[in-house]
């Protein structure tokens, strides 16, 4: 077993993302590998670094010039980013190193070298190897490099000649190509040819933070005949309902995606991207050889980007959103030549495996750190330097994440279930892979995504304004295949069932003619079109559960009630599985003086909604299992979820969800890094439910 560390932090573009990545790799690789993701500064000073983060958006926002002056000073202040008299920072990594014992640490953020040399200054040899992965490329600021690393990890040869420069060995550099996702490496299904008269240009948008005019942008690009324009607006809801609007102007060649999890597959298949010069996004279209106009570059820190695009004469920075038209206008325009070029250029310098390149330079530290002769137990870390003391682990702390996944897997006994469950490709706060770390965190045997899915004929009226909180119809496909593959995660990651389902909305004028049906376990989307029986008939088709949401009355002001299926029993009782009983807060009596089928849900949309009703079933873990058990409704029993006493955090990540995070950084943040910070220190497998459940 090789244990892996990654160190990240949530500011700027970059960071996050590289970490993500590399973790990914390593998973993919056939070695047994353990990896801890971890953002030290939200470990140490949560709400603090709430603040820092707003402050960082809030600069690069309304002051740029102010954040490139301060990101210089950075580069001559090495106070400001120094590890000493940083006692929480100093706290938290002694502590992960002890939790983790890892064979590697993987550096994605500058501070931390320095870190981990103060905390070895007096010390013997620090007892693992340590990765450093550089997100900036060319300018790289000193801190960087300053403190030294075993390896440095650049992402082109440009980039290993700075450091050089600046005097690391040669031996300790690799130019292995920015960590973009490994699915960059999985060739695309459909390939961008030479657009030509006649053949559409496929343009991707991607909205960056502060960009209040994208509209205008928008209608300018779509005057341009022959594009074909795909918006992606990350979490800003408002923007898409607004947009949405805008888009019925144009017979369907304005695609409009919320939240996506199919970036590499839409930069593969784009003819050229429109984005901002974040590292990330810089890197991410050279790795899907997707050409970009840069429309915002953020001085300092991405002048270094915005010139690898212009050096490598494979795009431009444009001024404005009148030059990124006339760019766009060209490559629609001349028979494809600059795109041509631009194409040709970017083939030459595109690096999509190089995530998983880097995942086996890690795995060869890994041996290396091994061969050296690692010591039975690490030795006790310093504490003399500005250290409070650190906790001593207690036994929990130190089952790692592996056992207890592996312990999740053959568990026998109560099942802890959710089957209500949204996400933000709906109307819910977090992304399928922030629910899966959430829930998986917190030790849950099986849940199921159930995000709204509505007939768009009975979005009549006000009611349309609601489209952005459904699940969209460009982004059903995209649903199903995100859950599928997260499900694969959940249960190495975590041994937690996960499943694909569908609220299915049947909202009618008045609470008697609304009713709300979950389809349970869905192996292919079903058409919201047809009536609910019908509907029920096809869930039943694919071996699901149709089970009715909150079928009673509800005790809250914002609810909409759905009594439909209660009033037509005789007709509906035959053929639902199960019947809600509780629906986060709400407990719905006649269910049970009716003996009916049940299930409790959370109705999950955020955080806080995990304090609800859940169910528990006695039978093995296992999809058929669970579901033969729900339909015979033996061994079911309903409890109130309390979880672990964590005061603060359900605060603290509701408030960080409130931020919009940074273009291209698809699935990282708050809810995640809790879930990294807090599930190594929630109890292990087995003893979930006696501590975390009242009953
Ligand atoms: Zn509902
Ligand atoms: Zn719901």
């Amino acid at each position: 077993m090789k244990k892996i560390l990654i160190l990240t932090a949530g500011f700027g573009d970059g960071h996050n993302a590289a970490a993500r990545n590399v973790r990914d790799a390593l998973e993919q690789s056939p070695a047994e590998v353990e990896v801890t993701v971890a953002d030290l500064y939200e470990r140490s000073y949560k709400k603090l670094n709430i603040i820092a983060k707003q402050a960082y958006l809030g600069a690069v926002r309304y002051a740029p010039q102010l954040w490139g002056g301060f990101f210089k000073l950075l580069d001559h202040a090495p106070w400001l980013a120094d590890g000493r008299g940083m006692a929480g920072l100093h706290r938290s990594l002694s502590q992960l190193i002890e939790e983790t014992q890892p064979d590697c640490v993987v550096s994605t953020y500058p501070a931390y070298g320095q870190l981990i040399q103060s905390l070895y200054r007096d010390h013997c040899e620090r007892p693992f190897r340590l990765v450093t992965i550089i997100t900036d490329s060319r300018s790289v600021n000193s801190l960087w490099y300053r403190a030294g690393s075993d390896r440095f990890v650049v992402c082109d040869p440009a980039t290993a000649e700075v450091l050089r420069q600046a005097g690391v060995e040669e031996k300790a550099i690799a130019a292995l190509g920015f960590p973009v996702s490994p699915e960059f490496a999985v060739p695309p299904k459909e390939l961008p040819e030479c657009p030509t008269r006649g053949q559409r240009l496929r343009v991707l948008y991607v909205i960056n933070t502060g960009q209040k005019k994208c509209g205008k942008a928008i209608d300018r690009l779509l005057e341009i005949p022959n594009v074909e324009l795909t918006v992606t607006v990350g979490r800003y809801a408002e923007l898409k309902e607004k947009l949405a609007r805008r888009s019925q102007a144009h017979d369907g060649r304005l695609h409009l995606l919320g939240w996506t999890n199919q970036m590499p597959q839409l930069l593969m298949r784009s003819h050229v991207v429109i984005g901002k010069a974040g590292g990330a996004s810089v890197q991410e279209a050279i790795a899907a050889r997707c050409p970009m106009i840069i429309n915002q570059v953020i001085p300092g820190q991405e002048e270094g980007n915005a010139n690898i695009i212009r050096d490598a004469n494979i795009g431009v920075v444009a001024d404005g959103r009148k030059e990124v038209a006339r760019w766009v206008e060209r490559l629609a325009q001349d028979g494809g030549e600059q795109w041509l070029q631009w194409r040709r250029q970017i083939e030459k310098i595109s690096r999509p495996d190089a995530a998983l390149r880097i995942a086996a330079l890690i795995l060869e530290e890994c041996e290396a750190a091994n061969q050296v002769g690692r010591p039975e137990k690490f030795p006790a870390l310093p504490r003399a330097v500005n250290v409070l003391p650190t906790a001593i682990p207690t036994p929990s702390k130190m089952v790692t994440l592996a056992m207890r996944a592996q312990l999740a897997r053959n568990k026998t006994g109560p099942l802890l279930c959710d089957f209500h469950v949204h996400t933000n490709y709906s109307d819910g706060k977090l992304t399928v892979s922030e629910v899966v770390d959430f829930y998986g965190a917190r030790s849950f045997d099986c849940i199921c995504i159930t995000d709204h899915w509505t007939d768009p004929r009975r979005l009549i009226g006000k009611l349309a304004r609601l489209t952005p909180l459904t699940l969209s119809y460009d982004q059903v496909e995209e649903y199903f295949e995100v859950i599928a593959r997260e499900a694969k995660r959940a249960w190495r990651r975590y041994g937690m069932l996960l499943l694909t389902g569908l609220e299915f909305n049947k909202d009618g004028p008045t609470r008697k003619s609304s009713a709300h049906l979950l389809g349970v376990d869905l192996k292919l989307p079903i058409s919201p079109r047809h009536d609910l029986m019908e509907t029920i008939t096809r869930i039943h088709a694919q071996g699901g559960l149709a089970v009715a949401a909150h079928p009673h009355l509800m005790k809250s002001e914002w609810a909409k009630e759905t009594l439909y299926l209660w009033d037509n029993q005789d007709k509906f009782a035959p053929v639902i599985d199960a019947w809600e009983i509780a629906n986060r807060n709400n407990l719905f009596t006649p269910v049970s003086l009716r003996r009916l089928p049940f299930l409790a849900n959370s109705d999950f949309h955020k955080p806080k909604h995990i304090y609800s009703w859940k169910t528990l079933l006695n039978c093995e873990k296992e999809a058929e299992a669970i579901k033969a058990c729900i339909r015979r409704n033996e061994n079911v029993s309903i409890t109130l979820y309390r979880g672990e006493e964590t005061p603060g955090v359900v605060e603290v990540a509701s408030q960080m969800l409130e931020q919009p995070p940074l273009p291209f950084s698809r699935g990282a943040s708050a809810a995640k890094q809790l879930a990294n910070a807090f599930g190594p220190r929630s109890s292990p497998m087995g003893d979930g439910l006696a501590s975390g459940v009242r009953r």
